[in-house]
């Protein structure tokens, strides 16, 4: 309720149009009168050499504090001697989770109407564990990274998540038959875990049939659990089913149950800074912070006034076809309040 006193959590407006969608997300709490107060942190113009990298270790500090944040795209500047941005904050927080809801936005028409699919991917090792180097002149080797500890952690939370949300089944992905040894461990952890959920149904798909089936029909999965290239590519994949990335949001949960809300785009250097970003996937973004303060009254309500609008067709932002400015848009998600 409005009457409790303001839960303190991280913002990162981000880079490009960062601000702009920041700002929105500010504006629709603001009416809805979520009981929230933002911290922001901008990225620095220097490298912190506490933290190898342009953010600044009191901006890591914020969310290790409130554990609990919303962060907008971040644009890893060109250069030598610091971390990408993205990486250290999955480095640092231990962000081991990326969790993608998919569903279908009412109103807006796309191949099939009644996606439901949440991708659940492994975000700290397997072939992003950046362990690559030349062996000989021609001859280069890259470590794909698989752990029991890890692998049972991301494993652990899919069959949470899945319960905690009614959710029926749980499909670990994988390439075991070729890659014996790493996914296979992955998928002895997964089997070891949904022992422990009789109730909820486990499967096994490899992933190019995982593909196949996404494309055909959608609905023949509900939670997706998997190691970390195959959730990149996966992802984005059932992102494409429901209309692109300017409306998909996700959530990075970390160890000790820090969660780090973020559209799944980057910063769009093209269209920064000329008021035509769709605000909506970082909007999604918050709302699944909210759900996850559990403040489920103000998260229906911002979520059903983004989907009336989006519906209604009134106002929409050009990349759904649309004309609006991505003010314009906000005050229809405001008005629709
Ligand atoms: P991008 O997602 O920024 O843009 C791809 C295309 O989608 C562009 O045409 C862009 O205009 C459009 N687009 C993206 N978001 C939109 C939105 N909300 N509304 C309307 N249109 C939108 O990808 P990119 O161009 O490959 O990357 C640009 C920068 O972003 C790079 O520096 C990259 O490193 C960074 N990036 C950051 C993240 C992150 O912070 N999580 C993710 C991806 C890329």
């Amino acid at each position: 309720s409005s009457a409790t006193t303001p839960i303190t959590a991280t913002l990162f407006p981000g880079d490009g149009i960062g601000p702009e969608i920041a700002e929105s997300v500010k504006q629709v709490f603001k009416e809805a009168e979520v009981p929230i107060q933002w911290e922001e942190h901008y990225v620095g113009t220097e490298i912190d050499p506490r933290t190898q990298s342009f953010l600044t270790w009191e901006s890591l500090e914020s969310v290790r504090r409130n554990r609990v944040g919303l962060k907008g795209p971040m644009a890893t500047p060109i250069g030598k001697g610091h971390r990408s941005l993205n990486l250290t904050l999955r480095k640092e927080l231990n962000l081991y989770a990326n969790v993608r809801p998919c569903n279908s936005l009412p109103g807006y028409k796309t191949r099939y109407d009644d996606v439901n699919l949440i991708t659940i991917r492994e975000n700290t090792e397997g072939e992003y564990s950046g362990l690559e180097h030349q062996v000989v002149r021609g001859v280069v080797e890259s470590l794909k990274i698989i752990t029991r500890q890890a692998s049972l952690r991301v494993a652990e939370y899919a069959f949470h998540y899945a319960k905690a949300h009614g959710r029926e089944r749980v499909s670990a992905i994988h390439k075991a038959n070729i890659m014996q040894k790493t996914d296979g461990l992955f998928l002895k952890c997964c089997r070891e875990v949904a022992e422990k959920y009789p109730e909820i149904t486990y499967e096994e798909v490899v992933i190019d049939n995982c593909c196949m089936m996404l494309v055909k029909n959608p609905s023949f999965f509900d939670v997706l659990v998997m190691p970390n290239l195959y959730g990149d590519i996966i992802s984005d994949l059932c992102a494409g089913l429901i209309g692109g990335l300017g409306l998909t949001p996700s959530c990075n949960i970390g160890e000790g149950g820090i969660a780090l809300a973020e559209a799944v785009h980057g910063s769009a250097p093209d269209i920064a800074g000329k008021n035509m970003a769709n605000p909506t996937a970082l909007l999604l973004s918050a709302v699944s912070m909210l759900r996850h303060l559990e403040l489920h009254d103000k998260a229906d309500r911002i979520q059903n006034a983004i989907l009336n609008t989006i519906a209604e067709g009134k106002y929409r932002t050009a990349d759904l076809g649309g004309t609006s400015s991505t003010t314009d848009f906000t005050k229809a998600i405001c008005d629709h309040l």
